[in-house]
């Protein structure tokens, strides 16, 4: 809202009044919206409509979560359900921040386009072995894109110390039994992330003006054809993200 303590510090994540679209807020698949106006940002000149789409819930909330776990230049990254429309950006956003990327996906035919954003591509669900094998032991980060079917690989192909960042797939039911003790030992640290504050698309606007990232769009659909979106969407025939275009 813009006035509470959490906005008044550029938290806005944390708003205490906050309001979304698609969750308090219906309207999210329309041609206009009524929105406050401290809640925008300003889409400077040479961003694309694809770019500035992608950014807010995408490329900016991927650079809040490099941002909370220290992501430095020089570090190994690893994202799984790297063809995926939140992992083939944070290859890209990864890769522009200076780290050395690992994309692993299921799919030999969507590795040979993530190779084209990544540093490595690893295909399969045990990936573990030969992260360990080829990087040092263990990466330092890993973008836990998909969930239960990968983490355990995901947690096992850190390093002592590496970090594991938890965002994407929103399952409020969805568990996992962690093993305390191993988390404990190997010093991981593991970070949920869910969202940006307007500071973050500015800092991902600068990001991109010097290193550019093709927004990589699986598929367009005219408003009308919402329902025929979200089937390919959730057919995760293609590389990207979905977008609806008024
Ligand atoms: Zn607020």
């Amino acid at each position: 809202d813009g006035t509470c303590d959490m906005c008044l510090k550029g938290e806005e994540v944390y708003c205490r009044n906050r309001l979304s679209f698609g969750e308090e807020v219906d309207g999210f698949f329309a041609e206009y919206a009524r929105v406050a106006g401290n809640s925008l940002v300003k889409v400077p000149d040479w961003v694309s409509d694809e770019l500035a789409v992608l950014t807010p819930c995408v490329l900016a909330m991927l650079y809040r979560g490099f941002r909370r776990i220290n992501l430095n230049m020089g570090e190994t990254v690893l994202v799984t359900g790297a063809s995926g429309g939140v992992g083939v950006h944070a290859v890209q956003l990864a890769r522009a921040m200076g780290a050395r990327v690992i994309a692993v996906t299921r799919s030999e035919e969507k590795a040979k386009v993530l190779g084209k954003f990544a540093d490595d591509v690893i295909v399969g669900s045990g990936f573990s072995e030969e992260v360990k094998r080829r990087f040092n032991g263990g990466v330092d980060v890993v973008v836990e894109a998909v969930g239960t079917p990968t983490i355990s690989e995901s947690i096992r192909s850190l390093r002592a110390g590496g970090r594991l960042l938890l965002i994407g797939n929103v399952n409020p039911d969805e568990t996992y039994q962690l093993r305390l003790g191993y988390t404990i030992l190997k010093d991981i640290m593991i970070l949920g992330n869910a969202a940006a504050n307007r500071g973050d698309v500015a800092s991902v606007f600068g990001i991109v003006k010097a290193r550019p990232i093709e927004p990589v769009v699986a598929a367009k659909y005219p408003l009308r054809e919402f329902a025929e979106a979200l089937r390919m969407l959730e057919s995760g025939s293609r590389i990207g993200k979905v977008l609806l275009v008024p």
